[in-house]
């Protein structure tokens, strides 16, 4: 059971208008993982939902994945592996373009990041369009990987990107756009 069901993260997290470009509102989760509690209560709730996969490894989306899957790979006894921007990760990688909310990107994995078969489950802080997370889950499928679920701290269900993710998509908190 949840020990501090009471605490709402969304009075944690504040919505920024207009960036990075006019028209957008950002979730900014700065202002919940600086508060000690609020992170260590968002982390233990995603951390169950996260285990309920059974994962053998979890992968994080740069940047703000990294501060999701990290801590719960700790927590869960979990190896940790990183979804890159290009020209970050060394040796040989595979890579995948796709496009954003705002703006298009492209993600690399390292080609022996994982062992062919290994359950996988992939996290990110927030799902918009759902193109990040859809292209992730393909990128980990090329390299071999069971994705057995994804999870991401806030979805924006208005934008239906839930709709582009073919495997068990756990969201700690919504919000209609
Ligand atoms: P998408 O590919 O459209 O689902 O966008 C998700 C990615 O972009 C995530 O890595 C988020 O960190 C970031 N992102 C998109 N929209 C927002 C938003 N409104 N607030 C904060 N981050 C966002």
């Amino acid at each position: 059971a949840d020990p501090q069901p009471e605490i709402n993260l969304k009075d944690f997290i504040r919505g920024v208008p207009d960036f990075p470009k006019p028209g957008i509102l950002f979730y900014d989760i700065s202002t919940l993982i600086r508060h000690a509690d609020a992170w260590q209560i968002a982390t233990a709730r995603m951390a169950r939902a996260v285990a309920a996969f059974k994962p053998d490894i979890l992968a994080g989306i740069e940047s703000r994945g990294f501060l999701t899957a990290a801590p719960l790979a700790q927590r869960l006894g979990c190896g940790f592996i990183m979804l890159r921007k290009p020209g970050k990760l060394p040796g040989k990688t595979i890579s995948l373009q796709y496009g954003l909310e705002y703006g298009a990107d492209e993600l690399h994995i390292q080609e022996d990041a994982i062992i062919p078969g290994q359950r996988v489950v992939v996290l990110d802080d927030l799902l918009a369009t759902g193109g990040t997370l859809a292209a992730s889950i393909a990128l980990l499928r090329k390299v071999g990987a069971k994705v057995v679920g994804a999870s991401v701290l806030i979805e924006l269900t208005g934008l239906k990107g839930r709709e582009k993710i073919d495997t068990d998509l756990n969201a700690l908190i919504s919000y209609d756009m």
